[in-house]
């Protein structure tokens, strides 16, 4: 292994709190602190690396509850300065955790169903989490334009969290996502980009983008800033626990794209186990996804260790990365918590986004179609024990992606305004 300056940090300027190095997940080599995504050494990614505050569990477990209800209040364990909640920003999450007793009843779960609901972030996705740390790093690094490869949720977040935090945006899309995602990354004033192919596409654009001048002092919130824009859901995994009463739950479904979520999600549970603020005890998680962009859950099938590109076909758009970049990790994970990674069809998407809206009074986007769904799928399957507690994600809004249900969610009757039209319509309850 390298000798790699980690020290050197304490010579920086970069201040982003307990952020102590950048480290390859790969090869374990450390680097400062800027923005590089990829180990010099083996092209491994990097993540983020803490001094983890010491002291006693109750005094930390109380510093947060004392912090602000969004994502700040785990500032300590974060890639961000510590006044952070003074800077602007979107300040997302400690979103609602929604005992959903009436869809355990329909689905036979008995020990206890939650949905984790982040439609009620800021611009009505997960992917608020994942750019407020994004911009307090592209802060520390001095860029002026923020920019990033997107389904449609995270262009919207950047958008907004550019706005607020006074940068200039151009934010790159699919140019044929739904309308919702589309007015979403636009309104809020950014310049918008849509390219002709698909997300992979899009993505490997900005790569060439981020190695040209063109895109020199560009901070792309999932390329050159990956590595804490994934730090941001570590958040989940801590609201989660802290929700159930600094308790890790049984089984939790996740949805994947990249799998960057997933992979983050494990990564702030493994914290909170070894800060003593929970209990140490067996968790699994399982990944959900759409069959028609289900290389993750096709290989994790097959027993593969690698995941082999698929090209994306399905309404969860935006889930639909054909070569997601933490696939591998994924399958890891799933495997190492006893978990497993499934996928339904477009049809059971909209089933369960009907299902959730009709039990819960929660209107999903077709992602948290796809986590309902594999819930479903993988109780009857006798995968998932409907005797232990389960938390299934929702992270986006189902106003972004009506198409999914407009066909099949209508007016029951249209009628001339009178009783008697009322009374032929056979709706009165007496
Ligand atoms: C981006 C996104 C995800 C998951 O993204 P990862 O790339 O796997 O981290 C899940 N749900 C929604 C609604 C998203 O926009």
């Amino acid at each position: 292994m390298a000798v790699q300056t980690v020290a050197a940090n304490t010579e920086s300027s970069v201040d982003l709190g307990p952020a102590a190095a950048l480290s390859c997940r790969e090869c374990k080599e450390r680097f400062d602190l800027g923005p590089i995504f990829a180990c010099a050494s083996c092209f491994g990614p990097l993540e983020v690396a803490y001094d983890l505050p010491s002291g006693s569990p109750e005094e930390l477990r109380k510093r947060i509850e004392a912090g602000p209800n969004n994502i700040w209040r785990y500032a300590p364990l974060l890639p961000v300065p510590a006044d952070v909640a003074d800077k602007p920003n979107t300040n997302p999450g400690f979103t609602q955790l929604v005992k959903a007793d009436n869809l355990a009843r329909e689905l036979g779960v008995t020990g206890g169903l939650y949905v984790k609901d982040d439609s009620g972030n800021p611009t009505h996705s997960f992917k608020d989490r994942v750019v407020a740390i994004a911009v307090e790093a592209a802060r520390a690094f001095g860029f002026t334009t923020l920019s990033c490869s997107s389904t449609g949720n995270l262009a919207g977040a950047v958008g907004a969290a550019a706005a607020r935090a006074g940068f200039r945006s151009c934010v790159f899309i699919p140019h044929d996502l739904e309308q919702g995602k589309v007015v979403m990354a636009a309104v809020y004033g950014g310049e918008l980009v849509g390219i002709e192919g698909n997300y992979d596409d899009v993505n490997r654009f900005c790569s060439e983008l981020i190695g040209d001048p063109l895109g020199e002092g560009w901070g792309f919130v999932n390329v050159n800033l990956r590595p804490y824009y994934g730090e941001g859901s570590k958040t989940l995994a801590y609201e989660i626990c802290e929700q159930l009463g600094w308790r890790l739950p049984d089984q939790i479904v996740i949805p994947i794209a990249s799998g960057s979520q997933l992979t983050k999600i494990d990564k702030g549970l493994q914290e909170l186990i070894k800060l003593g603020l929970v209990e140490d005890r067996p968790y699994k998680i399982f990944g959900a996804q759409a069959e028609g962009c289900s290389p993750v859950s096709a290989a994790f099938k097959a027993g593969h260790d690698v995941v082999r590109p698929q090209k994306p076909n399905t309404i969860a758009k935006s889930l639909a990365i054909g070569n997601p970049a933490d696939g591998p990790y994924v399958l890891d994970i799933a495997r190492r918590t006893g978990g497993a990674v499934e996928d339904v069809d477009d049809e059971q998407v909209v089933d369960a986004i009907k299902l959730l809206a009709r039990t819960e009074g929660i209107f999903a986007e077709t992602a948290g179609g796809v986590t309902v769904g594999v819930t479903k799928k993988l109780i009857e399957a006798g995968v998932i024990d409907p005797t232990l507690t389960t938390v299934v994600l929702n992270t986006g809004d189902g106003l972004k992606t009506l198409d999914a249900v407009a066909a099949t969610s209508q007016a029951t009757a249209t009628i001339r305004p009178s009783l008697d039209a009322f009374r032929a319509a056979g709706l009165a309850t007496s």
